[in-house]
């Protein structure tokens, strides 16, 4: 073969290898025209010059970043809302995972992990929320109860689910969670409070009721026996009225209404008046009292209010001394000052009083020996008064006890500091 017929060869299967390159390259360009009319139409619903494809598509993705940044900031504002509300709260999917929580919510429940994406089941274990989780979630409908937690402390606690379709295939269940602990534990006072009341004031009713029925069916010829059912009548009426003026104090000052006069007091002035209001009753019980008070010490007091306390107690340490079988029946009112504190202190040879009982002696109602107290004429709310003085002159009582042997009550007050420039 010449080599022009080689050349004329090699150029014919040139061409032909070009011709079909360019087939195949027009054919793709027709595809990419295709798809390019395509997006143009999808995002401009016309057909675009290509370029310009190019500056919407720059522009769509600036407008996705900022949607992207405003979800980001809405979601993050939304979590910083709930977590300053004071209630619990907490929000599930439908799956029922758990999309926010709140702050207080953990507190309620005591949880320290990440819950976010996890099963509620996974975080709480509180039987009863999670039934309450599962039912309103498979309800999907508005609902409301009471539930009891025990961990981390005993509290009693409203839930309310609420529903909310946020698109079509998009539905939250969100559970507020309120601490009515405090309005339990209130009412539970205030019931055990009616029902004390109404005992203590039934009690002397019955008596009072009994006695004046057996005199008014009696011809009165037995003077004594006449005498002594009128006195009990007459003690049974004094105890009452004391118990309803103790109450009413003690309301009083816990409403704030009782208006304190505070000024500087000396406390062996409160001590010498005490023990000078008691004689009588000492002397006839047949208890001896002595005093040791020698402090010029002085108090910011209500010197009244603090008469009250100190007499609340020796009173008490002279009645309950005198139901002593036998022994020394003594009480010792005396003072002691530091730099910082007056102590006061009312000592007796008395019964005693059991370790058991001293956490709960200043509650109100509350004795030690029923009948006792009765016999001596007790209302049960001295001690609480005497604490509600005392906490409002900012200072302690505590009591020391050997049951047989005596008790001790000490208030320990404030001392009105001197101030240098004065001095
Ligand atoms: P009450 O009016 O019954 O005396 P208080 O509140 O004054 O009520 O005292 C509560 C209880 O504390 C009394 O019932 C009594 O049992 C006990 N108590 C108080 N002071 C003494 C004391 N000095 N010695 C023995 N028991 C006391």
């Amino acid at each position: 073969m010449s080599s022009l017929t080689f050349l004329i060869i090699a150029l014919s299967c040139v061409s032909a290898v070009g011709f079909v390159l360019a087939i195949i390259f027009y054919w793709r360009l027709k595809q990419v025209k295709a798809i390019f009319k395509d997006i143009s139409y999808t995002i401009a619903g016309e057909e675009i010059p290509i370029i310009k494809i190019l500056d919407v598509l720059k522009s769509m993705k600036h407008d996705l970043v900022s949607k992207y940044e405003e979800a980001i900031r809405s979601r993050e504002n939304m979590r910083a809302i709930i977590q300053n509300i004071n209630d619990g709260i907490i929000i599930l999917d439908r799956s029922g995972k758990v999309l926010m929580d709140n702050s207080a919510a953990r507190e309620i429940f005591g949880i320290n992990e990440e819950t976010e994406g996890k099963k509620l089941v996974e975080v709480i274990d509180n039987y009863d929320l999670l039934d309450f989780a599962d039912k309103n979630l498979k309800s999907f409908s508005r609902d409301s109860e009471e539930i009891t937690i025990l961990y981390p402390k005993k509290r009693y606690v409203k839930c309310d689910a609420i529903t909310v379709t946020l698109s079509e295939d998009e539905e939250v269940l969100i559970i507020l969670m309120k601490d009515v602990t405090k309005e339990r534990e209130l009412d539970a006072m205030r019931r055990e409070f009616i029902s004390n009341v109404s005992h203590e004031l039934k009690t002397p009713l019955t008596s009072i009721h009994g006695y004046a029925e057996t005199l008014l069916n009696d011809d009165f010829s037995d003077v004594e026996m006449t005498r002594h059912f009128l006195s009990i009548i007459e003690a049974e009426s004094a105890r009452m009225s004391r118990l309803i003026s103790d109450l009413l104090d003690l309301q009083k000052m816990e409403e704030g209404k009782t208006t304190f006069n505070f000024e500087e007091t000396s406390i062996a002035e409160v001590v010498r008046y005490v023990s000078r209001i008691v004689k009588p009753l000492s002397e006839s019980l047949g208890v001896n009292v002595s005093i040791s008070c020698d402090t010029e010490a002085t108090v910011n007091g209500d010197f009244d209010r603090l008469v009250q306390a100190v007499l609340n107690l020796t009173d008490n340490a002279i009645k309950y001394t005198s139901q002593k079988e036998k022994g020394e029946k003594h009480v010792h009112l005396s003072c002691e000052v530091d730099d910082e504190e007056c102590t006061l202190s009312i000592k007796d040879t008395g019964p005693g009083i059991p370790e058991k009982a001293i956490p709960r002696l200043f509650d109100r109602f509350y004795r030690v020996d029923k009948a006792r107290s009765r016999k001596v004429g007790g209302t049960g709310l001295g001690l609480s008064i005497v604490k509600m003085i005392v906490d409002k002159h900012n200072g302690r009582i505590e009591v020391s006890s050997e049951e047989g042997k005596g008790t001790e009550f000490k208030i320990h007050l404030p001392l009105i500091k001197e101030r240098s420039d004065n001095a």
